[in-house]
């Protein structure tokens, strides 16, 4: 299975793609959490990458697509989830080249439909780890961590992301929405998108999923 999500930031895409990653053995491959990663240890990337994230503009193609191509030239991950990748035409068309260089085939790409005001609703009362193999999220109405500020998962501080402030995902919303206008025709042309209602419980959104993909979760006996 070689799947891509699309939706608006704060559309659980992080989320759905850990618990897709964790529950049919696919690499979970978010470019965002990698840029994070790159920004907090002060590489090359990351220098570059900041003043984007930090205004919740998108990083230039070029930078991106070299993350990505490396990361598949690196150890070529046969199904995996991308989260936050490809977010524009140019990155679609890049990402392509690099899967046919590895004889790699798209099996499909997700829409996840939230409405733009329960984005900000959601986004603002965010709290991620930040620790690289974790990337819990909680929301300090609907899902609070059970020690105020603590992973409940690995115990490690939580942050708010700096890109969550709601002038900032306003911007990240506007930025969605102009790039998804042209993201979506180029899938759409090769049979590719399904859309789910990404509103509601995490599961439910989950086995939504599965069903537009008709996967069947477990083993095959
Ligand atoms: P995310 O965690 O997916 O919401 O991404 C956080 C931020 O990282 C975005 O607002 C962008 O600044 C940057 N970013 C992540 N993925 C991409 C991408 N595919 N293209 C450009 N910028 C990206």
């Amino acid at each position: 299975m070689r799947l891509i999500l699309l939706g608006p930031p704060g559309s659980g895409k992080g989320t759905q793609a850990k618990r897709l990653s964790e529950r049919l053995g696919l690499e979970h491959i978010g470019t965002g959490d990698i840029l994070r990663d790159a920004i907090s240890r002060g590489t090359p990337v990351g220098l570059k990458a900041h003043p984007y994230v930090r205004d919740g503009l998108l990083v230039p193609d070029d930078v991106v697509n070299e993350v990505v191509a490396e990361r598949f030239r690196a150890d070529r991950p046969e199904r995996f989830v991308m989260d936050g990748y490809p977010r524009t035409l140019a990155q679609a068309v890049s990402f392509d080249q690099v899967l046919r260089q590895e004889f790699l085939d798209l099996s499909a790409v997700v829409l996840l439909l939230v409405d733009d005001e329960e984005i900000v609703r959601r986004v603002v009362n965010r709290w991620s780890c930040p620790k690289l193999g974790c990337k819990a999220t909680y929301h300090t109405l609907e899902k609070p961590p059970k020690a105020a500020g603590v992973c409940d998962l690995c115990g490690t501080k939580l942050i708010q992301r700096e890109d969550d402030k709601p002038e900032t995902v306003r911007a990240r919303l506007q930025v969605y929405h102009r790039n998804i206008v042209q993201l979506l025709p180029y899938y759409r042309a090769r049979g590719l998108v399904r859309e789910v209602c990404g509103e509601g419980d995490i599961e439910t959104i989950y086995r939504k999923i599965l069903q537009v993909l008709n996967v069947q979760e477990g083993p095959p006996c």
